[in-house]
């Protein structure tokens, strides 16, 4: 296919496995919105006629991956903001999402997919509920999405159905559309059931069957807090040990959290190729713990980052994410270089989509989709802009550059944020939405 894009730069990170940085370099589009060429300018093919040429003055990048999200949640943002986490769900989050209605996953999911975008954070995997009116508003936006409606028996969500109803309806509607549908396959379908403390181990079961089945994701809360999950710790050890005993691993799963795993669960995890949405903020702001990242790694996990819920972070920034990962290894270590800055961004890109068991996104690579960001470094972050040596730039990046830096964006080839805002959406109309629905929750 030819290129319709061309996307120029002084500085390029494909984010491939070595952190690669690229001067003077080029990211060609085609017209279906895939990478075709990615490497410095002199060696870049001639452009073709009528191709767009788009010259940038700072760091492009892949866009970034938020592993673990509710982003629906945005009405929500800071209730119970200093509860800890089985007190926040059970008085403050569940009685308030009793209140909401199946649209107001759509008002949620447009202005998070907004905030998100103009981060740089050009995919979520997202649990939540009414994920018809979430596919749309990332539909809206230009963003990706890898949804997987939740699946819960939980107190006052009862008029959400049961958990075979939940399923059932995920089912169908993988069956219906597809595992990834939409322009530049934005939506991905996949299984969300919520956690072994919210749902039974024959739920759990039967729906990771059902996801093995079609290829989808499991996307499952695992060992958040000590104290969620006592009574099925006391009956199978951990619930990675119940996960393995029941057969709900081997196919394509994702374990938010995992804070709280002994070496025998990370064996586990290593067994079964489980990926781990590692979410220090979150497990940071409800006091849950911290996550095992070093030893995850070192055992060759998978790992992505994740924001959680913008009602338990309270945002949806994967570069904080980023930074305080790598931080709280090095703490952890007593050792500076124990996670580098390069290897702190491979979490949020390609890694992040390696986690989520994607290959088509995550890193600036001919055959992948053409999710790019622009970084700005006109700024006090970037003390020497783009001429900074390599070490230097990644440090600015990763350590001082801010989500606000973010310029413009690119979803499979189309230009989702331009200057800041976005292309496709009036965001002071999201914004006035979510507003309107946090003061009917609160009444
Ligand atoms: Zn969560």
């Amino acid at each position: 296919m030819s290129v319709s894009l061309r996307l120029k730069a002084p500085v390029v990170l494909p984010c491939d496995p070595a952190c690669s940085v690229l001067r003077d370099a080029v990211v060609d589009v085609d017209a279906d919105g895939r990478i075709v060429h990615c490497g410095p300018s002199a060696a870049a093919p001639e452009l073709p006629e009528g191709a767009q040429l788009r010259e940038l003055t700072g760091i492009l990048v892949p866009g970034l991956v938020n592993t673990h999200a509710h982003t629906p949640m945005m009405p929500l943002r800071g209730l119970g903001g200093d509860l800890p986490l089985m007190r926040w769900l059970t008085e403050a989050i569940w009685p308030s999402e009793a209140k909401m209605i199946d649209r107001d996953s759509y008002d949620g999911m447009l202005l998070g997919s907004v905030e998100m975008l103009r981060a740089g954070v050009t995919t979520s995997v997202e649990m939540f509920f009414h994920g018809e009116h979430m596919a749309q508003a990332v539909l809206d936006t230009g963003g990706r999405v890898l949804l997987t409606p939740g699946i819960l028996s939980a107190p006052g969500l009862e008029r959400l159905g049961t958990w075979q109803q939940l399923a059932e309806e995920t089912t169908r509607w993988i069956d219906t559309d597809g595992l990834r549908f939409g322009p530049g396959e934005r939506i991905e379908l996949g299984y969300g059931p919520h956690s072994a403390y919210t749902l039974p181990p024959e739920a759990i079961a039967e729906i990771s069957q059902l996801a093995r089945d079609r290829g989808a994701l499991m996307h499952i809360h695992v060992a958040e807090t000590l104290a969620e999950d006592e009574k099925q710790r006391s009956e199978h050890g951990s619930v990675p040990q119940l996960l393995e005993k029941i057969g709900a691993l081997g196919g394509r799963v994702l374990a938010a959290h995992a804070v709280h795993l002994s070496d025998s669960d990370i064996e586990i995890f290593q067994r079964y190729d489980v990926a781990v949405a590692h979410c220090p903020n979150s497990n940071a702001k409800l006091a849950s713990g911290t996550a095992r990242l070093l030893d995850l790694l070192g055992a060759n996990v998978r790992v992505g980052l994740g924001t959680d819920g913008p009602a338990s972070n309270d945002d949806l920034d994967v570069w904080d994410e980023v930074r305080l990962a790598a931080l709280l290894a090095r703490l952890d270590r007593g050792d500076a270089a124990a996670l580098t800055a390069p290897r702190a961004l491979l979490l949020a890109t390609r890694d992040g989509a390696a986690s989520i068991g994607r290959s088509d996104i995550g890193s600036l690579e001919p055959g992948r989709w053409a999710d790019v960001v622009h970084v700005d470094v006109d700024s006090p972050a970037f003390p020497r802009g783009t001429d900074a040596p390599d070490v230097q730039l990644l440090s600015n990046l990763v350590w001082s550059a801010a989500a606000s830096q973010v310029t413009d964006v690119w979803v499979a080839g189309q230009h989702v944020i331009a200057d800041h805002e976005p292309t496709r959406v009036d965001r002071a109309k999201a914004q006035a939405e979510v507003r309107r629905i946090a003061d009917r929750i609160s009444s």
